[in-house]
């Protein structure tokens, strides 16, 4: 096989499938999506890969035999060694392995990785943590996922754990979490987490909110992040509060890692930030400033995400081009 310099990354979300392929430079060339099959089992969801995978090959006249670096993102902690992945909430899979399917239907090993773990790497080779060294990301959506870069370098932990940043307790006894512990920073900044606080504060409390009762009632788990920016916009109180507690108590969170990994820069994402990034800023920065630990916030470069929805399959592209070795 010729090397074109053509890689494909895959982006394995709870709702859609999204597919990349980059050239040498990073530039994507093709992208398709699809929607995620839900209920469908990890051997369904991988063939529907490789579907969307020759769809966006096609796109651009080769062959997907033609791009040998395939690096998909999951959206659960994947053993790097082995491929073994502990629990997908939003796919509802728990202890599966996609290694031997994928290489079974792709020919070839195809590298896989979580995806807070990717999107943090896609930020820093091409966004807004490029020219920084020891990087943290945040990803506020449904969930709160996170990723860490150490001097350049992908940082995966013991069973590809690191960087789970949604679960580092940051409450004692606090809010009950999606886990099963209590007080994880995804049971306070994530849209899981303010659906939760939302349906308190109106249906126990009696608040008024401005979010349409077709999309926000009792039996809501999750909102789409743009009815929640509509509403914030709008002046609705309790959603400014539930938002702006949550950027606090992220804030909180960041300051704790930060005495772990010390990092130079901090990138925030995910739908939530991308639609209120600007208004929750002021709380996070407040809380960041006020909790950190010996470094001078002056010298942590705190950065909005700057590949939006690409930046996971794209950081699945460069996870692939290292063959897993970054
Ligand atoms: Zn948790």
């Amino acid at each position: 096989m010729a090397d074109n310099g053509l890689a494909l990354g895959i982006d394995l979300g709870g709702t859609k499938i999204y597919a990349v392929i980059t050239d040498a430079s990073g530039k994507i060339l093709s992208e398709a999506k699809n929607a995620t099959d839900n209920g469908a089992g990890p051997e369904k969801i991988a063939s529907d890969i490789l579907e969307l995978g020759k769809t966006a090959a096609s796109q651009i006249g080769v062959s997907l035999d033609d791009i040998q670096p395939v690096g998909v993102a999951i959206p659960a902690p994947v053993d790097p060694e082995t491929g073994d992945c502990l629990h997908a909430t939003n796919l509802g899979w728990k202890n599966f392995s996609l290694k031997n399917t994928f290489h079974k239907l792709f020919g070839r090993e195809v590298y896989m990785n979580n995806d807070g773990n990717l999107g943090t790497l896609g930020e820093y080779v091409y966004g807004a943590a490029q020219g920084f060294k020891t990087v943290i990301g945040y990803y506020v959506g449904t969930g709160l996922g996170g990723g860490i870069i150490i001097n350049g370098h992908l940082h995966c932990g013991n069973s590809g754990l690191a960087g789970e940043f949604g679960h580092a307790i940051i409450r004692k006894g606090g809010r009950r979490c999606g886990c099963g512990h209590r007080g994880c920073a995804e049971a306070y900044c994530s849209k899981i987490a303010f659906v939760k606080a939302l349906k308190k504060e109106i249906f126990k409390k009696g608040q008024h909110t401005l979010l349409p009762p077709d999309k926000f009632n009792i039996c809501s788990k999750n909102i789409k992040s743009k009815q929640l920016a509509k509403a914030y916009f709008a002046g609705d109180a309790s959603v400014r509060r539930v938002v702006n507690d949550g950027a606090y108590m992220l804030g909180v969170a960041a300051a704790s890692a930060s005495a772990i990994v010390a990092p130079d820069c901090i990138i925030l994402g995910g739908g939530v930030i991308e639609e209120l990034g600007t208004e929750m800023y002021p709380a996070f920065k407040r809380s960041f400033d006020a909790h950190l630990f010996g470094l001078d916030p002056a010298k942590v470069g705190i950065r909005f995400a700057k590949l939006g929805d690409n930046a996971v399959a794209v950081g699945a592209t460069v996870y692939a081009r290292n063959k897993g070795k970054i």
